[in-house]
């Protein structure tokens, strides 16, 4: 993971430059490398890395790039995905972008839902990052672990 004034560079880009417009931190003030770590220290008792947590993301958005409307998967994830036009570039400018297009699932048993659009996927493994507080897309660690049932 990169670190030090590489990290600051990214984080001033995120909070004031040009894509400031997605909100990537939220209203969260932490420094980006406190964002990263936070998260990270929340998933370890679950002895969970953010890779776990994005190839079980990416299983759901396979499957709802299969077919067109809901679906259940393995007899309890309802999954949809939202087809939306154009990418968003990485904002760790490692020269990555992924679709705007949204994957939702529901969890039947408990009834609770998660979504995420695809570049949260890389965002997470590839930078474990999950996103600010208040940010639009942030993907709260604990909590998609739960729903996805992700366990180690
Ligand atoms: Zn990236």
């Amino acid at each position: 993971m990169k670190q030090g004034p590489e990290l600051k560079r990214i984080e001033d880009n995120m909070r004031s430059g040009q894509l400031a417009a997605h909100q990537f931190l939220g209203t969260d003030t932490r420094a980006l490398k406190d964002i990263i770590l936070h998260d990270q220290l929340l998933l370890e008792p679950l002895g969970l890395t953010p890779q776990d947590i994005a190839e079980r993301m990416l299983y759901f958005t396979e499957k709802a790039e299969e077919n067109l409307g809901p679906q259940l998967i393995d007899k309890v994830f309802r999954v949809e995905r939202q087809e939306h036009k154009g990418d968003i570039p990485c904002p760790f400018a490692d020269n990555s972008q992924a679709s705007k297009s949204i994957t939702q699932v529901t969890n039947t048993r408990t009834g609770k839902t998660v979504s995420w659009s695809d570049l949260n996927i890389h965002l997470i493994a590839e930078h474990g990052f999950f996103e600010g507080h208040g940010a639009p897309f942030r993907v709260d660690p604990v909590e998609i672990a739960e729903v996805l049932d992700i366990k180690k």
